[in-house]
């Protein structure tokens, strides 16, 4: 049995009580591995290592600290294969999709160790001639990242790239479901030579790892990725402690399809971003708004695409579109929001059960699920599914359209497909959310800063953005005693 263990000051270690959490594969119900789970003493080290190592690492210039970004990227790039096979097994994805996801990462070593000299201050002219003011940037600190399971490595990799190029310490608490890729992912830095304490892993129920690094002073910022629950928790207790959080939170994001677009290219659209990675995507599309025109041919090829969607076990079915959900309660949560839509009077246009065949029997697979007349009334137009579902529901007005999209408490990303120059842009300036695509479906770049409104947290990632995340700015303020000027 593969045995996971925890990462402190640069070395191995099992848990210093001995206990071990199961990691399953999702598609089979088999356990693949056993992960020591952190006990106090050991989240008590991982901080100390973090805290330790900070003033040596933050005394590093950036281009020195981005020579090791840069290895560390090599790394993961010459172990991409296996990283994304180990995803695959304990999430449940396409292998293909996995893969990528970790070569994604190393783009972000090598992305941040760009950026990080790219961290400028300001002079600033004061009223007397013989005075400057200066604005500089310094790191933040020890900092912590606890990360979900539906990207394992690529959310664990923004936090950790931003911190280190800023000259911040970590400690990482990944998922428990899937800790495996995310550990072997920081293998990639201690290899690369990123000095012992730089960088720590620990694996351990959120709620008790999450408290300790919020309550121990050494660590000076939070950066979380995960449900708007417990983001509002993490808040709430960093909140005395004037503890900075950066927070990535929940999602329920709207598609507005106008009368003049490209059909076959708002289908495509459409049909990938509902349903890749079974829905488990905080920037997911759970509601498609399209113009009344159209909705029934719309509908029509929706449903003939979602149906070529290929669904399989993600290591033995290479290529495929669709892999499993990661866990039992989102399936259940997935059945739950059809059953509610359908005694509200939605239909089912495709799908809405387990596929058949033996190869499905135990793993938590799903058909891709498209209902129509769906309205507000129902959870999943309102609520985070998590899952392969998606609402169609159409509209007589633009304006209807975005007043509708914007009847959420969540604002992270929304998309927009039209190909009248005045709609895109009434769209891109009306719709509340954080990310706005329009004629595509990928809503963030990591150059660009990626972050939510509303209830979809606060902070960013991705960009110089997420860079400053980790930065604390300091004025300060030069007499020049002897000068002439
Ligand atoms: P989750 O909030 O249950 O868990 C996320 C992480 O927080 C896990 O590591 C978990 O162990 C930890 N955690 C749980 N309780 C905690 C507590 N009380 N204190 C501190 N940490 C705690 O979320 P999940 O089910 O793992 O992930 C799905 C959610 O994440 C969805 O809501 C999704 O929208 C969101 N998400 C958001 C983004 C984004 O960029 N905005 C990206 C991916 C996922």
């Amino acid at each position: 049995m593969r045995k996971q263990q925890l990462l402190i000051d640069g070395q191995w270690v099992k848990a210093s009580n001995g206990a071990l959490g199961e990691v399953k594969n999702p598609a089979t119900g088999e356990i693949i591995a056993q992960a020591s789970l952190a006990a106090t003493e050991d989240i008590k080290k991982a901080i100390e290592a973090a805290g330790c190592a900070f003033p040596g690492w933050a005394e590093l210039s950036p281009a020195e600290r981005g020579a090791y970004l840069r290895a560390a990227g090599e790394k993961v790039m010459e172990r991409h294969k296996e990283i994304g096979a180990l995803m695959t097994e304990e999430q449940g994805k396409p292998l293909l999709e996995a893969q990528g996801e970790v070569k994604k990462a190393a783009l972000a070593l090598r992305y941040y160790a760009e950026e990080g000299e790219r961290v400028y201050g300001r002079i600033i002219a004061n009223a007397e001639r013989d005075i400057e003011s200066r604005v500089v940037y310094q790191p933040i600190g020890p900092a912590a990242a606890i990360t979900p399971w539906n990207y394992p490595v690529e959310l664990l990799a923004w936090k950790i790239c931003g911190a280190l190029a800023a000259g911040c310490t970590m400690v990482a608490k990944p998922p428990s479901l899937t800790p495996l890729s995310p550990f072997a992912f920081m293998k990639c830095l201690v290899d690369a030579g990123i000095p012992p304490g730089v960088i720590n892993g620990i694996n351990g129920p959120g709620s008790k790892v999450g408290r300790q690094l919020i309550e121990n002073p050494i660590i000076k910022k939070m950066a979380f990725t995960g449900s708007t629950e417990v983001g509002r928790l993490i808040s709430t207790d960093c909140g005395p402690l004037m503890k900075k959080a950066s927070l990535e939170l929940g999602g329920h994001c709207p598609m507005i399809i106008s009368r003049n677009c490209d059909l076959e290219a708002a289908v495509e659209g459409a049909v990938r971003r509902s349903f890749r990675n079974m829905g488990q995507i905080c920037i997911s599309i759970n509601r498609i708004y399209v113009d009344q025109v159209i909705h029934d041919r719309f509908v029509e090829k929706c449903v003939a695409a979602a149906k070529k969607l290929k669904i399989g076990h993600g290591l033995l079915t290479v290529p495929c579109d669709l892999g499993c959900m990661a866990n039992a309660e989102g399936l259940a949560k997935t059945k739950e929001h059809i059953a509610d839509a359908i005694s509200k009077g939605a239909n089912v246009a495709c799908g809405g059960q387990k596929p058949e065949g033996k190869e499905f029997a135990k793993g938590f697979f799903f058909e891709p699920t498209i209902l129509t007349n769906v309205n507000h009334q129902m959870k999943v137009m309102t609520e985070e599914t998590f899952g392969p579902v998606v609402g169609v529901m159409a509209f007589d007005d633009l304006n209807e359209a975005i007043a509708l999209a914007n009847d959420t408490p969540y604002g992270l990303a929304a998309y927009g497909f039209t190909d009248n120059l005045d709609e895109a842009d009434k769209l891109a300036r009306e719709i509340h959310a954080g990310n706005v695509a329009i004629n595509n479906v990928d809503a963030g770049v990591m150059n660009a800063p990626y972050g939510g409104w509303k209830d979809s947290g606060r902070g960013c990632e991705h960009g110089p953005e997420g860079l400053m995340e980790y930065l604390e700015a300091k004025h300060v303020r030069v007499r020049y005693l002897h000068s002439d000027r």
